[in-house]
C-alpha cells in the first residue's frame, strides 16, 4: 500500500506526503492514473462509466430499489445544499441536529435559501438528545424534515443515525442525512434505516479525488420535489430528470473525477466493500488512539462515541508544545495532520481514512515522538 521511505518519511505510492486529514485524502496511484485520459462528456464510454459509478454507490447503501443516486458537481457542501433545497419544500421546515460545524453549516444553508429552519443543539462531544428530538417533533408540527450528520467530522463523533431515523419515521417526518465522512466505511442500509435523502462525496471514504457529490433520494419524494429548488444548478430533481431522459449531465460533468471514482469503487469492492474498508479504518484508528494515549495524549471522545474516521486530541498544556511547530515537524516527515475545529477546547485532529494502513499510522506515531523530542516537550497532558 503506502510506503515509508528509507529515512522513515511517510509517503504515498506516488511519493507525496500522507494526508491524515478528513478529505481530500491520500489516494492510490491507480486511482490517480485512471485520470490520464480524455473522454467526451456525451460519449458512450463516459456515460457507461457514470452509470456504473452511480449504480454501485446506490448498491453500497442497499438503496437501488428505493432511491435514485443523483450526482452533483462540486464538493460535498454543494450536494448538501442541493439536498436541502430540493427535498425541503418551500412551505416546509427543517430541524437540524447540530453538534459541530457541519450541522451548523446545514442550518446556515437552509436559512440562506429562505426555508424555515430550527436547530436542536448538543455540545461537540455529545450526541443529539433523542428525548428532546421526540418532544420537539411532537410540539412543532410545522417541521417536515430532520437533518442528521452521521459522523460529525468536527470532532469525529459517531451520531446514532439508526435511532434518529426510527424516531423521525415514527413521528411521520422525513430524514435527510449528511453521511459525507462515513459513506463507504460505516454501514447504512436503506432497507433498515429509513431516510428520504442522503448526501456524500467522492473524496472521503470512497478514496476518490474531490469534485463530485451525490445524493441518494427516495424516488417518489424526488419526483414530487420537481420545482422546489431555489437554484437551477443545484436542482436534484432537474438533474435526475435530464439524466434519466438522456443519460447526460445538464452541465459539464467532472469527467476525470468520475473516472477516478470508478477505479476507487473497484478498489473498494476488492477490499471487501463497506465491511472491508471500515475494518481497515477501524484498525488505523485503534493503532492511532492506542499509540497517542500511550504517549499521554488525551482524546476528546470516549471510545464508544468515536467514529473510526478522524480523532480529536486535546492540545497539550506544556508551554514547550507549539502547535505550528508540531504541524510543521510532522509535515517535514511526510505526515499532514489537521488543526482543531472545536469551539469547546483547544485541539488538533488526525484522520484515519484514505489510502493508509497500520504501518502509516505507526510511522506517524514515530514522527510524533521525533517532533516532541525536538520541541523538548516532556508531558503532553492537556
Ligand atoms: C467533508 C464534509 C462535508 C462537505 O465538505 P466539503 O468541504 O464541501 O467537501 C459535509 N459534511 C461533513 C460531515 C463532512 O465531513
Amino acid at each position: 500500500m503506502t510506503d515509508r521511505e528509507a529515512d522513515g518519511r511517510g509517503a504515498s505510492e506516488t511519493g507525496d506526503p500522507l494526508l491524515l486529514t478528513p478529505g481530500p485524502l491520500t489516494t492510490s496511484a491507480s486511482v490517480k492514473r485512471a485520470m490520464l485520459h480524455d473522454w467526451g462528456s456525451r460519449d458512450r464510454t463516459f456515460l457507461e462509466m457514470n452509470e456504473r459509478v452511480l449504480a454501485r454507490i446506490a448498491g453500497m447503501a442497499n438503496a437501488t430499489a428505493t432511491h435514485a443516486c443523483v450526482p452533483m458537481q462540486g464538493s460535498g457542501t454543494f450536494a448538501v445544499e442541493a439536498m436541502i433545497g430540493t427535498m425541503v419544500p418551500r412551505d416546509g421546515k427543517l430541524l437540524v441536529l447540530v453538534n459541530g460545524a457541519y450541522g451548523t453549516r446545514a442550518a446556515r444553508i437552509c436559512a440562506r435559501i429562505g426555508r424555515a429552519v430550527a436547530t436542536l443543539e448538543t455540545p461537540e462531544d455529545t450526541p443529539p438528545d433523542l428525548a428532546a428530538l421526540e418532544r420537539r417533533l411532537a410540539e412543532d408540527q410545522a417541521i417536515t424534515h430532520v437533518l442528521a450528520v452521521q459522523c460529525e467530522t468536527t470532532s469525529g463523533i459517531l451520531n446514532p443515525v439508526e435511532e434518529i431515523a426510527t424516531l423521525v419515521a415514527d413521528a411521520g417526518r422525513a430524514l435527510l442525512i449528511d453521511a459525507m465522512s462515513a459513506f463507504g466505511a460505516l454501514p447504512l442500509d436503506a432497507g433498515e434505516v429509513p431516510f428520504q435523502a442522503l448526501a456524500a462525496s467522492s473524496n472521503k471514504c470512497l478514496e476518490g479525488v474531490p469534485g463530485l457529490g451525490f445524493v441518494l433520494c427516495e424516488r417518489g419524494a424526488l419526483a414530487a420535489a420537481a420545482g422546489n429548488a431555489p437554484s437551477l444548478a443545484l436542482d436534484l430533481a432537474d438533474q435526475q430528470a435530464v439524466l434519466e431522459k438522456t443519460g447526460q449531465y445538464r452541465f459539464t460533468p467532472p469527467i476525470h473525477v468520475i473516472a477516478a471514482l470508478d477505479q476507487a469503487i473497484a478498489e473498494h469492492a476488492a477490499e471487501g466493500g463497506v465491511t472491508g474498508r471500515g475494518a481497515r479504518y477501524a484498525e488505523n484508528c485503534q493503532v492511532l488512539v492506542d499509540g497517542m494515549r500511550t504517549r499521554g495524549f488525551e482524546t476528546l471522545l470516549p471510545d464508544e462515541l468515536q467514529a473510526p474516521i478522524i480523532v480529536t486530541f486535546r492540545m497539550p498544556a506544556d508551554p514547550a508544545f507549539d502547535f505550528t511547530r508540531f504541524y510543521d515537524g510532522l509535515a517535514a516527515r511526510g505526515y499532514l495532520i489537521y488543526p482543531g475545529k472545536l469551539t469547546v477546547a483547544e485541539s488538533f485532529r488526525i484522520g484515519c481514512i484514505g489510502r493508509l494502513a497500520r504501518a502509516d499510522m505507526e510511522g506517524a506515531l514515530a514522527a510524533v515522538d521525533a517532533v516532541l523530542a525536538e520541541m523538548g516537550v516532556t508531558s503532553v497532558a492537556a
